[in-house]
């Protein structure tokens, strides 16, 4: 599975960020999910390998324009290229009412069908290589992390306890190699306790805004990666007040607590530099989650590229610079 950044920017671009967007990309083929999708971020997808075609889904954590504002454009480029096939778009409701507001009013007449799945229901969604779960945060509005789990693991069966069990060899073995569960003397057998992975499922949990880490420990059991904003650092965060943001302090002592191996932090205040020597720059940012943290941690910039392979390791990718 690979993160792509998109747009690193908390609230406005820079002339070095845009505002938030991540692609996912899946392991097996070109599939990709797009999680946010601000203004500007097709532009940032022309940068990139990244298709419209093969584009799964589009998933918005909430309203606040710099979350959202690039979704009618990107459709419109997406229809203009030829896109056919139907595009799940997973997002809090008041979203489809300005989707549809702003197709109706600016005749955007898609050749696909978007299939709306209401974020608010807190949906669990499977896509073909893909589980996608929702889990509530706390920012200013309803705000949501989407956690993808990857399906479709290489596996072999358990013979010996399949044998141990005493289920006869035939269908059912096939049905339990399929994933599928089966019934047994009366009683469900689940695929995945006879099943042998090849490596446990990728997961990754990528949240919206948030002031409350702490609410994602359960999504975050088992993952191997978690991408949350550090939209200050503390001092600033206690200047700015009550604005539902998290800093890079607090995501990253929360990760450490839940053992989290790898952190990338993200939708950093424009008033955060890339340039070191200015103060502040985006190193205060990453000296006190750094502080705090024994994991692996990385401050995403837009085209920032990681890698997380099969053994659950996270690499960065060497980009070349967009041309
Ligand atoms: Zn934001």
């Amino acid at each position: 599975m690979n993160l792509l950044f998109l747009g690193t920017s908390a609230g406005v671009p820079t002339k070095q960020r845009n505002v938030s967007a991540i692609a996912l990309q899946e392991s097996k083929g070109k599939g990709w999910y797009l999680v946010d999708c601000g203004e500007g971020t097709q532009h940032q997808v022309l940068h990139t390998r990244l298709s419209f075609h093969s584009l799964k889904a589009i998933l918005i954590t909430h309203v606040h324009g710099d979350h959202c504002y690039g979704l009618p454009g990107i459709l419109a480029s997406a229809a203009m290229g030829g896109r056919t096939a139907p595009l799940t778009l997973v997002a809090p409701k008041g979203i489809q009412t300005w989707l549809e507001t702003t197709c109706a009013v600016t005749q955007l007449c898609l050749p696909f069908a978007l299939e709306f799945i209401c974020a608010d229901d807190l949906p669990s969604i499977e896509f073909e290589n893909m589980a996608v779960e929702t889990s509530a945060l706390s920012h200013r509005v309803p705000c949501y992390a989407y956690t993808f789990t990857e399906r479709n693991v290489e596996a072999a069966l358990d013979v010996g306890k399949l044998d141990r069990h005493g289920i006869p060899r035939g269908p059912l073995w096939g049905q339990l190699k399929q994933g599928r569960e089966v019934a047994f003397e009366g009683k469900p057998l689940r695929s995945q306790d006879y099943l042998l992975f090849k490596h446990a499922p990728r997961k990754v949990v990528i949240a919206g805004d948030n002031d409350q880490p702490e609410l994602l420990a359960q999504a975050c059991a088992g993952a191997q990666v978690l991408v949350h904003e550090a939209t200050y650092t503390e001092a600033m965060a206690e200047k700015a007040g009550e604005v539902g943001h998290s800093y890079g302090r607090q995501v990253a002592a929360f990760a450490e607590q839940v053992g989290l191996p790898h952190l990338v932090l993200t939708h950093f205040s424009p008033r955060y530099p890339l340039i070191s020597h200015t103060v502040p720059s985006i190193a205060d940012i990453q000296r006190e989650a750094q502080s705090v943290y024994s994991g692996a941690l990385f401050l995403a910039q837009d085209f920032s590229e990681y890698h997380l392979d099969k053994a659950g390791h996270v690499t960065e990718q060497t980009q070349e610079p967009p041309g």
